[in-house]
């Protein structure tokens, strides 16, 4: 258990998304092969099921993502 709550927190704290230029454009949603990534009230939310793979960080048209 505390395991994946670290794993939670690594997760969280390592992925950013900037929402002032995330379109919701949901390519980063597309790409990901896992559902590390969805869709929320039109911005790219992600979620514990994220691998930091950086797949979705190189697909972004809007350079909104950082890992
Ligand atoms: S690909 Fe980029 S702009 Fe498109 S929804 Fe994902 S984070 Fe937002
Ligand atoms: S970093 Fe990889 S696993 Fe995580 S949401 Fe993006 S594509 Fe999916």
């Amino acid at each position: 258990m505390m395991g994946q709550l670290n794993k939670v927190n690594k997760s969280l704290s390592s992925l950013r998304i900037d929402y002032e230029k995330c379109t919701g454009c949901g390519k980063c949603a597309e790409v990901c092969v896992v559902d590390g990534v969805v869709l929320e009230y039109g911005k790219a939310v992600f979620n514990i099921k994220c691998k930091e793979c950086g797949v979705c960080v190189l697909k972004c048209p809007e350079n909104a993502l950082e890992l």
